[in-house]
């Protein structure tokens, strides 16, 4: 099951959330704010690149190393 990475556009604060059945959160856990955005998973973006080291390095490790611990294994990284 996809794990997505969403951003409260009010607290800025971010958070994972586990889609299922394709809902996706619609209030913040932190501040019950109602504008949240999805962001480009850290793996599905190491997944498009061709040299693994070099994208992790350009991309940020801090994001993708939570990734690499809970959701990694389903984006098939
Ligand atoms: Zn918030």
């Amino acid at each position: 099951m996809p794990i997505y990475e969403y951003q409260c556009e009010k607290c800025r604060k971010e958070f994972e959330y586990l889609v299922i059945g394709g809902s996706e959160p619609d209030t913040c856990p932190h501040c019950r704010g109602k504008r949240v955005s999805r962001l480009m998973s850290a793996c599905g973006f190491l997944s498009k690149g061709s040299g693994g080291e070099t994208t992790r390095a350009s991309a940020g490790t801090s994001a993708c190393g939570s990734c690499s611990a809970a959701s990694c294994g389903s984006c098939g990284h």
